[in-house]
């Protein structure tokens, strides 16, 4: 009984909100995923994103305030391969969402779609740092995977929504058309770093050098979360020079201490690259990600000096 009088005000409070139309309510993991669902569901759906844009999405405290949406949720979109290991069974269990159990339509794993990198092979166990077992799971910097997972989002939202599948369909339409013009524009400009070799902070960019044509030269974490020591930083700088690498890359949400003192010492750039929608004020949609980050990209110029 208690929980028919809460479809029915939920539903009274949506039809003031949107004038009469019971918007499918959504919450994403991350601010890309949330980026791309509004692209396919538009005014039909309200969504929510957990980790906000300035966050590194590996580490979120599972906050009442986000039980409380995931509890209210018709439809929960994850990354998955463990991006949110850490705090989104925290947050699926404190909500007790009968929407949301395993193999039921509220939930969607949004990796299944895309092609997996760095999958590792033989155990994997803490030494190795913190890893990630069934791949990397940052493929959504690659914007060909954010067309694939963006009609995932499409089809299970008109499933749920039949009334609007159309609209979802068409807007899907939409998106996949401009996605395709814009990715043909940054594949001309990246021509200019083709093989560019970079040093990263974290796996952050590996499908986004799959992409681009890049080379992640090495990372200054010394394993995956795991912070780096002087040994490592100092065969850092050796690899810099004898390598030619003209730059450093941070996601948004990295420290910058050892990036910023590498690129002192070596003369690299340092890029503090948007590695999620919402990281800084341009980056308000998915495609705004890409134009950052080739325009940052351009900045380096091609090969080694
Ligand atoms: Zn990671």
């Amino acid at each position: 009984m208690r929980k028919f009088v809460g479809i029915v005000s939920a539903c009274a409070l949506c039809l003031l909100a949107t004038g009469g139309e019971c918007a499918l309510r959504v919450v994403t993991t991350t601010t890309d995923l949330a980026a791309l669902t509004r692209a396919v569901g538009g005014e039909f759906v309200d969504v929510y994103a957990v980790a906000k844009g300035a966050q590194d999405p590996h580490y979120v405290a599972a906050k009442p305030s986000y039980i409380r949406q995931v509890n209210r949720a018709d439809l929960l979109v994850y990354n998955g391969l463990e991006l949110e290991v850490a705090w989104l069974p925290l947050l699926i269990e404190g909500a007790r969402n009968r929407a949301l159990t395993p193999g039921s339509a509220g939930l969607l794993d949004a990796s299944e779609v895309v092609e997996r990198l760095e999958i590792p092979r033989g155990d994997v166990d803490r030494s190795q740092g913190d890893i990630h077992p069934e791949g990397n799971p940052h493929y959504l910097l690659d914007p060909r995977n954010g067309v694939l997972v963006a009609r995932l989002i499409a089809d299970r939202i008109g499933q749920l929504d039949p009334d609007h599948a159309a609209d979802y369909a068409a807007a899907l339409t939409q998106f996949e058309a401009d996605m395709a013009r814009q990715i043909e524009g940054w594949e001309l400009r990246l021509r200019a770093t083709e093989d560019t070799s970079l040093l990263a902070f974290h796996r952050t960019w590996t499908y986004l050098a799959a992409w681009a044509g890049i080379r992640i030269a090495n990372y200054i974490e010394e394993k995956p979360g795991i912070p780096p020591g002087p040994r490592h930083l100092a065969s850092l700088v050796d690899q810099m020079a004898t390598e030619g690498i003209r730059a450093i890359a941070l996601a948004h949400y990295n420290p910058t201490r050892s990036g910023k003192a590498l690129a002192e010492r070596s003369g690299a750039r340092l890029l503090v690259l948007p590695a999620a929608v919402e990281a800084f004020d341009d980056v308000a949609e998915y495609a705004d990600l890409f134009d950052r980050i080739v325009s940052d990209l351009e900045t380096v110029g091609r090969g080694t000096p």
